[in-house]
């Protein structure tokens, strides 16, 4: 039996832990958490085995909401370095366009090794480059995932507007839409776990308003409809997509968005940085949730997205690290700080506090994928949990430890937990051997440069 996941564990006086009334810890059987454990109590569950956690501050699983794993492959490309989202992109998508499944499955590994690594239990990707030859993407990223024990929702990504129809993509990275809707349905009906606590969900998402056609894009609202599955895909980024919006479909993104029936709570979208206020309660009303890219919106200069006004109108927030050609890392302990600091700077002391940027990583994270198990330490909810010790030099002789993690710095979990299931132990991954990744993983990102 792995792990003792079947087994009833205490985790035991945590040196503290993102839970009211667990002062003593919690208790966690069958991959769920059945027990909080108050100030002065012993679990009431019989049989449990003790796991010491007086080292440890415990927070609830983080989970990342939008990413592109594939682009561990290319982080610090000199071509791109310095350029905001169009003319990064171009520069690229070439690169990109020579993807091959063995460096696909490289960089989906290294990427989700290293959101584990960052205290990360559920994440989702948006794969949207399926070049020749790259036909099964979501069948190699959910056989990395089941390898590595992460709960993941992925992406059905697409694009079909190449530069011959006026989009920013050329040829060789698109599909035309009935290939892309026929494998949606096809990955969807293989890999979409519907029971609770499920470890591999599916959802749609066309990439962009610049590279997906119209009617694309309502056909995959239908479809994911039909087959009641989420939907995402990026939006308000950068001025240069409110522009092309305004060009091509005369009107903003968010309208363009309603226009293709997308403005429902199946929907979660990418970034959300130029949204304006009219379009924030219409947000709210519709439950479309967003996630807050701190870090890539900074890298590309895109903008500051209004986090807390879209909160104060009532739209849900989750964080996501996004891919890492723009953010360049995949660490989202380091992106609660990143969006902790950026929105503090916005709003201010009284309005932002480390407590919210864990709470976007958590429930708001949960919000966006559409899941209530998760997200929280609760009686019932899966027991995704992420452990850190304040050990080193950057946490040293500080006070509250839970504002530590944020305002020190935190970047690694020492423990994480999925579904009951020690995923990482002591700062590794049982049975994955880093360096020898790393090696794999560099030689793979040489070879697509050259
Ligand atoms: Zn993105």
């Amino acid at each position: 039996m792995p792990s003792g996941e079947h087994a009833a564990l205490w985790i035991k006086d945590p040196l503290a832990i993102l839970a009211e009334g667990a002062e003593r810890g919690i208790v966690v059987k069958g991959g769920r958490i059945v027990e909080l454990v108050a100030a002065g109590q012993t679990p009431a569950t019989p049989d449990v085995k003790t796991f010491d956690a007086g080292e440890h501050v415990v927070l609830p699983g983080l989970i990342n909401t939008h990413h592109h794993f594939y682009q561990t492959l290319t982080r610090a490309v000199p071509a791109a370095l310095d350029r905001g989202l169009f003319a990064w992109l171009k520069a690229l998508y070439p690169i990109w366009a020579r993807l091959t499944p063995e460096a696909l499955d490289l960089g989906m590994t290294l990427a989700m090794a290293e959101l584990m690594l960052s205290g990360c239990t559920m994440t989702t990707d948006h794969h949207y480059v399926f070049p020749a030859g790259l036909e099964h993407a979501l069948d190699i990223e959910v056989a990395a995932a089941k390898r590595l024990g992460l709960r993941v929702l992925l992406t059905r990504g697409s694009m079909n507007r190449s530069q011959r129809d006026g989009g920013l993509p050329p040829d060789a990275v698109v599909q035309d839409e009935d290939t892309i809707l026929a494998d949606s349905e096809r990955v969807v009906k293989r890999h979409h776990e519907r029971s609770a606590g499920a470890m591999v969900q599916i959802a749609l998402a066309p990439c962009s308003p610049f590279t997906v056609t119209t009617s694309l894009m309502r056909a995959t609202a239908e479809l994911a409809k039909r087959l009641d599955v989420r939907l995402h895909t990026h939006l308000a980024e950068t001025e240069d997509e409110n522009r092309y919006c305004l060009e091509i479909h005369n009107c903003r993104p968010l309208d363009y968005l309603e226009d293709c029936g997308w403005l429902t709570d199946r929907v979660w979208l990418a970034h959300g940085v130029h949204f304006n206020a009219g379009e924030m309660p219409r947000l709210a009303r519709a439950g479309t949730a967003i996630t807050h890219c701190a870090c890539s919106n900074q890298m590309l200069g895109s903008g500051t997205c209004p986090v807390c006004a879209m909160e104060d109108a009532g739209v849900r927030i989750g964080l996501g690290v996004d891919g890492s050609a723009s953010n360049n890392a995949s660490n989202l302990m380091q992106e609660v700080r990143a969006a902790f600091l950026l929105q503090r700077g916005r709003y201010g002391v009284e309005r932002v506090s480390h407590r919210d940027a864990l709470r976007w990583a958590t429930q708001g994270s949960a919000a966006c994928v559409g899941r209530t198990d998760i997200g929280a330490i609760a009686v019932g909810a899966m027991a995704d949990l992420a452990l850190f010790k304040l050990d080193e030099l950057r946490f040293s002789g500080a006070g509250d430890p839970l504002a530590a993690l944020v305002l020190c710095g935190a970047h690694r979990a020492d423990r994480v937990m999925v579904g009951g299931k020690w995923v990482v132990e002591d700062g590794q991954i049982p049975g994955l051997d880093l360096a020898d990744l790393i090696r794999r993983h560099s030689a793979a990102a040489r070879a697509l440069r050259a």
